[in-house]
């Protein structure tokens, strides 16, 4: 149980991303102050939306710089808060070159950073962590092996490694940490959002995002001739941030939480946005045979792994907890993907 001063500033790590963007916005909205880190804050492309912010809500929101890999760079912008919301990580599935030092490494001596920090600052109460699906599970064919082929909060992602799925074991790596580091004290508490495939609109013009490159690529007609047929869970950027926000202010919140809205396959989302954009957009209208895949695979960041264990598998996730937790409610994917085009369409990103 932690009570959050809801006059002290929160911290959200990563400010200039996807999801911390829309943490940040509704943290302002909500009439609370906010201390956000970035990597750069002469990147003002990254960080236009944040300016933007910071004009709209005079005072309230403060832009640190820090960075994963730097130790100590957290401990400023946490100096004298009670919440931190670590958002901060790389994500990204496709061209990995050197996954121990594009993604195992931030993600974990990121964790370790500013945990550490949290453990020097003793106005810390809460910290939040944003974790994935990635960390409960890796390949769909994992189902195979739990009641009903649906993950739980009790799952970990055990069959990830450097050479396979090594976004999902970064991230496994980083929220096993998160939670040793938690055990060895007891000021502060450890509320974990595990989100799966985030859609939705961005407060950003970045295309270099994982979810939005996704959006974009099937609007692009990348996956024109078939998509593999594989099942994703998807959950709007907005929820997420919720989630983030409930499981920081909720004082009796607790544990781990999937966040994800419903799992669908490929298909689904582009029979979506057919529905409801027409012709517009060459947007795939089949699955690809599994062979098919084996061989154009590769060209996507689909490795022969990856196409052997979900492609055709099943698989779900069980959000139940989000809801009696956090009281979090999901809004329909139709409106995620359909507000997400409408935001790419008006920001003049196709
Ligand atoms: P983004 O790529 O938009 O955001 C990632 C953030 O991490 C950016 O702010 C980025 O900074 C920052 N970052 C990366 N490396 C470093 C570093 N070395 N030092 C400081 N900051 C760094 O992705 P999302 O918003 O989608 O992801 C945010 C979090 O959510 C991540 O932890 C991700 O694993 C998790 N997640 C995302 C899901 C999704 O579908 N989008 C699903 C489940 C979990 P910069 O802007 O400078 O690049």
């Amino acid at each position: 149980m932690k009570t959050i001063n809801s006059a002290l500033p929160v911290v959200v790590t990563g400010g200039s991303g996807y999801i911390a963007s829309w943490i940040v916005k509704y943290l302002l909205e909500d009439g609370k102050s906010v201390r956000t880190t970035v990597r750069s804050l002469k990147d003002t492309k990254k960080i236009e939306h944040l300016l933007e912010l910071q004009n709209k809500f005079k005072d309230k929101l403060t832009l640190f710089e820090a960075d994963l890999l730097t130790d100590g760079s957290f401990d400023k912008a946490i100096e004298g808060v009670e919440l931190v919301i670590h958002t901060a990580s790389p994500f990204f599935v496709a061209g990995i070159k050197d996954a121990k030092k594009q993604l195992v490494e931030p993600a974990l001596q990121g964790t370790r950073n500013v945990l550490n920090a949290c453990n020097r600052i003793s106005s810390v109460k809460r910290v939040v962590l944003t974790s994935s699906v990635a960390a409960i599970h890796s390949d769909n064919i994992d189902s195979l092996k739990v009641p009903n082929n649906t993950f739980t909060e009790e799952h970990w992602n055990t069959t990830s490694n450097l050479n396979h799925q090594p976004y999902a074991y970064s991230k496994t790596l980083a929220e096993k940490e998160a939670w040793e580091i938690q055990k060895r004290q007891t000021r502060w508490d450890l509320v974990v959002i595990n989100p799966s495939f985030v859609m939705g609109p961005s407060l950003s013009k970045r295309l270099d995002g994982t979810s939005v490159e996704f959006m974009k690529n099937m609007l692009k007609g990348v996956f024109r001739t078939g998509v593999p047929d594989t099942k994703m869970g998807f959950v709007d950027v907005r929820d997420v941030a919720k989630a983030h926000i409930l499981a920081g202010f909720t004082p009796s919140a607790k544990g781990r939480h999937i966040t994800s809205a419903e799992v669908m396959p490929m298909l689904g989302v582009a029979k979506i946005i057919k529905e409801k954009f027409g012709k517009r957009y060459s947007v795939p209208t089949n699955n690809l045979p599994k062979a098919l895949v084996y061989v154009i695979g590769p060209f996507f960041g689909l490795s022969w792994g990856y196409t052997k264990n979900n492609i055709g598998q099943p698989m779900n996730l069980n959000h139940e907890y989000s809801k009696t937790d956090l009281g979090l409610t999901y809004r329909p994917l139709t409106e995620t993907f359909v507000d997400h085009v409408n935001q790419m369409e008006s920001s003049g990103l196709l």
